[in-house]
């Protein structure tokens, strides 16, 4: 619809008696929001009140002079009186005309509908009203208007009343009826005044509200001026002429606050996009390190924060920075924490250098005010704290932002449980490498890849040279302890993409990517090199330990179950051939 109006019959016709011919900014239910304080007005909704809960008053018998009565008392609206002697006056005068109503009107009518509220559109606008009554009776549907003011008007200001039109177009677009009689009780000449009108009548009306809303929206913009002397009409507190209104009209024109809503349903709709985005961003990741990566990227991203920072709990329970954004020296930081963060709900925190909680960061992060606190939190065990500071727009963390960040936070605590407890079962407690049943798997992986791009790659064997002496002399405690230095020394001196598993016992692979058998045999003896002249103390003494290494690289053509041969071939050569040393693998 462009650019509709929105208007009602209180605006239209206030619009046609105004000599300065000010345009009303319509909203629903303003007329009775801001028209000012009158006697009039009062009495009429009170009287309007008192019909309206009569008749819907299903037991006849009880619809009684005294209902009625009472009904006026409850319902009446003490507004606008000038002194308690003229309230008097108009109750009394109330309790008249509904007494004169009892006693003359067909009080036992069962109404089809009382105020009841439209909104319809007419050409481009929209037109809202409430109409008093609607009766049906054999003859038809019968529309009633309650007045109670005090002229009577004539029967051609009959004919040509718009109010009652237009409530005859809005009775045939809501309800698909057409209602031939209409009418206007006057209460307190207790006289109804009924005109018969076709339903051609309808089209005709609408032709004109849409040629008067076409003539309102067509006039110029109003200056609003102030001007307390104007007293055309009784709604001037929200006439621009008064200029009083004019705040007012803004904050509550209902279109701002559509288009505020929309604006807002749009941001909530893109935040769950985002949201449902990250979370399965996150879901995918089971590496521990590339996750708690990427869970800060996209918080940054998301929260638009200068800088981020995520602690995560070690294996002291304490926790301590892991990755960070915005923030040089992370390293730095490190061993400043270690802290105990006890942080159980996420929450906003104005100045974080003045929290207690976070006074060793905030040392080393300058610049910061206010932050969002974030845990990660999964069954109760937070495994993660994020903190994110500083708005990049540069206002406050609100409350949408503590709801809609803690609800991401929680996928990226899960994801970090997930990818927390994935680790630990492709990981070897002992020796923190990986279990075989993952070499097996990324060896197979590897092989695809290496196929798809025609590159190299290549295999160790790693075998600790008489290892069984040393459990049967110093215990398998001791042998523990070897076998655990031993896979330090591997994890240390590899690359980040090169594979190191615990193959078996005291036995392990190393899957070497883009690796020719020269730089396999390279890797091979270096790790030789390094055990060898590692000391390791075994029960208060040096021991010597020396491994086998068996090298081979894939060939292009084997099984994986061919190449794994061939680099156990190779070790067992090694050991044959005197141990501590490297053998690479030959058809020969
Ligand atoms: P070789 O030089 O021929 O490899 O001799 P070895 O003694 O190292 O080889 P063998 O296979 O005879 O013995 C391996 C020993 O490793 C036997 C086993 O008890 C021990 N072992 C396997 N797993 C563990 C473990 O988790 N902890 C300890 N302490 N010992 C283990
Ligand atoms: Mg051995
Ligand atoms: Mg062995």
């Amino acid at each position: 619809m462009a650019n509709p109006l929105y208007i009602s019959y209180t605006h239209l016709s206030t619009y046609q008696q105004c000599p300065l011919k000010y345009k009303f900014h319509f909203i629903d239910g303003l007329g009775t929001l801001y028209r000012q304080e009158r006697s009039y007005f009062s009495f009429g909704d009170s009287v309007h009140q008192a019909l309206a809960k009569f008749f819907k008053i299903d037991d006849f018998l009880k619809r009684t002079p005294d209902t009625l009565q009472n009904l006026l008392r409850q319902s009446w609206v003490s507004k606008g009186y000038a002194s308690k002697e003229e309230e008097a006056d108009w109750k009394s005068q109330a309790l008249s005309v509904l007494e004169k109503f009892y006693n003359t009107a067909d009080i036992k009518i069962k109404p089809l509908y009382l105020e009841d509220f439209f909104r319809i559109s007419v050409g481009d606008n929209i037109l809202a009203g409430r109409i008093d009554r609607i009766d049906k009776t054999d003859e038809g549907y019968e529309i009633i208007d309650y007045k109670t003011n005090r002229n009577l008007p004539r029967q051609e200001d009959m004919e040509n009343d718009l109010q009652l039109a237009i409530y005859q177009l809005a009775f045939s677009k809501k309800y698909k009826f057409i209602a031939n009689k209409l009418s206007f009780y006057f209460l307190n000449f207790d006289q109804k005044m009924t005109l018969i009108k076709n339903d051609e009548n309808i089209s005709q009306t609408e032709k004109k509200i849409i040629q008067l809303a076409d003539t309102i929206k067509s006039d110029k913009e109003f200056k609003p001026m102030p001007n307390p002397f104007c007293n055309w009409c009784d709604y001037n507190v929200i006439c621009p002429a008064m200029g009083v209104g004019l705040e007012v009209i803004k904050s509550v024109d209902k279109e701002e606050e559509f288009r505020k809503t929309v604006k807002h349903l749009e941001m909530m709709r893109n935040d769950l996009y985002a949201l449902h985005k990250a979370s399965g961003d996150l879901a995918g990741i089971l590496e521990v390190s590339v996750l708690l990566d990427k869970i800060l990227s996209v918080f940054v991203e998301i929260a638009k924060v200068e800088k981020g920072l995520l602690c995560v709990r070690g294996e002291t329970g304490k926790f301590s920075p892991s990755v960070a954004r915005g923030i040089t020296g992370i390293n730095e930081l490190c061993p400043t924490v270690g802290c105990d963060m006890k942080i159980k709900n996420s929450e906003i925190v104005k100045d974080l250098s003045s929290d207690e909680r976070f006074a060793h960061l905030s040392k080393k992060i300058q610049g910061v005010k206010s932050a969002i606190i974030l845990p990660l939190t999964v069954s109760e065990r937070t495994e993660g704290v994020l903190i994110l500071m500083n708005k990049k727009n540069r206002t406050e963390f609100g409350n949408y932002d503590l709801v809609f960040l803690s609800n991401l936070a929680d996928h990226a605590a899960i994801a970090l449980h997930n990818a927390q407890l994935y680790e630990l079962a492709i990981t070897d407690g002992l020796t923190k490498l990986f279990i075989h049943r993952y070499f097996q798997n990324r060896l197979d992986s590897e092989l695809i890849r290496a196929k798809r791009y025609n590159s190299n790659i290549s295999l160790l064997m790693l075998d600790i040279d008489h290892f069984k002496k040393i459990n049967d002399t110093y215990g398998h405690q001791e042998g523990d302890y070897v076998l655990k230095k031993f896979a330090k020394i591997i994890s240390d001196h590899i690359r980040k993409v090169d594979i190191a598993a615990r193959y078996g016992g005291e036995e392990f692979a190393i899957i070497l990517p883009e690796t020719g058998i020269t730089g396999a045999e390279q890797v091979a003896e270096h790790l030789r090199y390094l055990i060898e002249k590692e000391c390791f103390t075994v029960d208060g003494k040096s021991v010597p330990i020396t491994a086998s290494v068996g090298v081979s690289s894939w060939d292009k053509v084997v099984s994986k179950e061919e190449f794994i041969e061939h680099a156990d071939r190779a070790l067992y050569q090694a050991k044959h051939e005197g141990r501590n040393r490297i053998c690479k693998f030959s058809t020969r």
